[in-house]
């Protein structure tokens, strides 16, 4: 065995059963006709030794045993042997009944050889006798031994016995033979070298094509192989080649698609899972990832699940119906919405579920929101009303018949009817707000002495706290374009709760800017300020840092969700810095593009 280009070269391989094959058939080819040329060979060679011997023979009969006396037999045989041609090849011998020699071409006379085998034996018996091998027991010499019956008067009168030394033509059969050997030998390394060639043509290009075709396997489409013939190889390489052909356009238009998908999966803000019918996730896109804030997702179905606090079952049902099941968890700040639908396979066999996560944070926020809003309204106006009750019950109980305290409850519930009509008034305009029902009179505003008119209004609420309320005006000319009613709405609602939030004592700036975009207002105080946590919620409907404080002043919590309204609709904004216990910076923002009509 060796290792062949592309494999191990065995005997199991085509190549070795097609050298063996050839070799096999040119040895029994060589071996059958060798054996049956050195058969006939031996065999002409025989008959002619036979025709030979038998002529021989016939001419003894003739020329010595019939001619001469049986004394002049030697004589004769001598003489015959001297003008044969065959003297040196073929010995004569004349044996009577007896089986005695009474004359031989070879030895002296009285001294001949005795002859007593098959040959003899059956010429005497009347029949001529031929055999082709037969070995002298004393020297070991091959004869080839002819012995025919002379017959006077019918009966054997003697034998002649021809015999030929045969090691001439035995020797020349095994030369023939060594020769035929030696050929098979050479024919045998020649059929081998030719056998590989030959063997090579054929599975060269077989174990190219199987070469190739793993590297086509492994993913490696572009693969083509040569095609040298036309035969059945060649065609089989043609094939190949159309074969890799269409697999790379089939399978390059599958992953276009495939990519395709991928991408409109990846860039969806959806995400999307899929499991297969075990549970295994088969596929999660990148929203997946981002939605629920991991890194990889690694769970099967039962995992997530579980890991989210998903009721149990899900699975279930979906292999039970064909319906989508919408669950709602937390999955760490982000409120996830979670549609579950089952697939089928082609046969309409349930093959598994895809799962559709959506963001749902900002809804459940609203919601929230609404509820959080739709609570607080009832609590606002539930607390003026127990009020209102209360001291109306005390009064008809009969506290009435006391002036004094009459005046005093019913001042009470004066201002506790003032509250309820303040906030209602503030609902209202919220309510118009969102419903897009305000309609903004818009004119042309001089900044500095809006604001004057504005902070004179404050000024006894602050003096009152004995508060100092400074501005600081341009000194110019600076117009904005707003509704005046309203936006002295928000910066009396700023300049209020800079007093209100502010102790005794303190100080508070109000001043307008300018730059190339905006005119700003700014409101600052030194109060108590808002805490870090607090101040981006303070624009929400009925947020307050401080409940009772706030409601101690008469606030009803919604004047700063009002002004960020009124800003909104102007394409303004309202700001707010602040630091706590340090004080606070409010900033109404005009945009200097402002709408110009009105
Ligand atoms: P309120 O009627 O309670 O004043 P607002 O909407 O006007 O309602 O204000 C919301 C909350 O923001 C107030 O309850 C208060 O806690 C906080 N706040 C507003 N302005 C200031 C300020 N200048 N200093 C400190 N806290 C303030």
């Amino acid at each position: 065995m060796k290792n062949g280009k592309y494999g191990v070269f065995s005997m199991k391989s085509i190549k070795s059963r097609l050298i063996a094959m050839y070799l096999g058939l040119v040895m029994i080819v060589m071996i059958v006709c060798g054996s049956f040329i050195l058969i006939s060979l031996q065999d002409i060679e025989i008959r002619r030794a036979e025709e030979q011997m038998r002529l021989y023979a016939e001419k003894i009969r003739d020329q010595v045993a019939l001619t001469y006396e049986e004394s002049g037999f030697q004589e004769g045989l001598l003489q015959f042997s001297q003008n044969s041609s065959n003297t040196s090849t073929i010995q004569g011998n004349i044996i009577n009944t007896d089986g005695q020699t009474i004359a031989s071409t070879v030895n002296g006379r009285g001294s001949f050889e005795q002859y007593k085998n098959s040959a003899v034996i059956s010429a005497l018996g009347g029949t001529p006798y031929f055999s082709e091998k037969s070995r002298d027991p004393e020297s070991g010499t091959i004869y080839i031994e002819y012995a025919e019956p002379v017959l006077v008067s019918g009966t054997v009168k003697y034998v002649i016995f021809a015999r030929m030394d045969a090691s001439n033509i035995y020797s020349g059969i095994d030369q023939t033979r060594r020769t035929l050997v030696l050929s098979v030998a050479i024919a045998f390394l020649l059929t081998s070298v030719m056998g590989y060639i030959f063997a090579n043509t054929i599975t060269g290009p077989i174990l190219t094509l199987s070469a190739k075709a793993k590297e086509l396997a492994q993913g490696k489409l572009d693969q083509t192989v040569k095609v040298y013939s036309k035969d059945e190889i060649g065609q089989l390489s043609e094939s190949f080649n159309y074969m890799a052909m269409e697999l790379s356009r089939t399978l390059g238009e599958m992953s276009k698609e495939k990519n395709k998908l991928e991408i409109i999966l990846h860039n969806m803000t959806d995400g999307v899972l899929s499991f297969d019918k075990s549970g295994q996730i088969v596929h999660c896109n990148s929203a997946v990832l981002e939605l629920l804030g991991i890194d990889e997702f690694k769970d099967d179905f039962n995992g997530f699940i579980n890991r989210y606090g998903i009721t149990s079952g899900v699975y279930i049902d979906m292999m039970n119906t064909d319906f989508t099941k919408k669950i709602n968890f937390w999955a760490g700040k982000k409120y996830i919405n979670a549609s579950f639908s089952p697939y089928l396979s082609e046969k309409n066999i349930f093959a598994g579920v895809v799962v559709v996560l959506q963001d749902n944070t900002e809804m459940k926020r609203l919601d929230d929101m609404r509820k959080e809003f739709v609570a607080n309204v009832s609590h606002e106006l539930r607390t003026p009303l127990t009020t209102v009750k209360s001291y109306a019950e005390t009064l008809l109980d009969g506290a009435i018949d006391d002036k004094e305290t009459a005046m005093e409850f019913l001042g009470i519930i004066n201002n506790e009817a003032d509250r309820m009509s303040f906030l209602v008034r503030d609902l209202l305009q919220l309510s118009r707000f969102d419903n897009n029902q305000i309609e903004l009179t818009y004119s042309r505003i001089n900044v500095d002495s809006f604001i004057a008119e504005n902070v004179k209004a404050s000024r006894i609420l602050a003096e009152n706290k004995k508060q100092e309320l400074i501005f600081k005006p341009f000194n110019r000319d600076v117009f904005i374009m707003a509704d005046r009613g309203r936006i002295t709405q928000v910066i009396n609602n700023i300049v209020t709760n800079a007093i209100k939030y502010s102790p005794e004592g303190s100080t508070i700036k109000v001043w307008p800017e300018e730059d190339s975009k905006y005119v700003r207002i700014c409101v600052e105080d030194n109060g108590i300020g808002i805490s870090k946590d607090d101040l981006p919620r303070i624009f929400e409907r009925f947020y307050r840092v401080d409940k009772a404080r706030s409601r101690a002043m008469g606030g009803t919590g919604l004047g700063l969700a009002i002004a960020k309204e009124i800003m909104d609709r102007h394409g303004g904004k309202i700001t707010v810095e602040s630091e706590m216990l340090q004080g606070t910076k409010m900033t109404m923002w005009f945009p200097k593009n402002m709408k110009q009509e009105n």
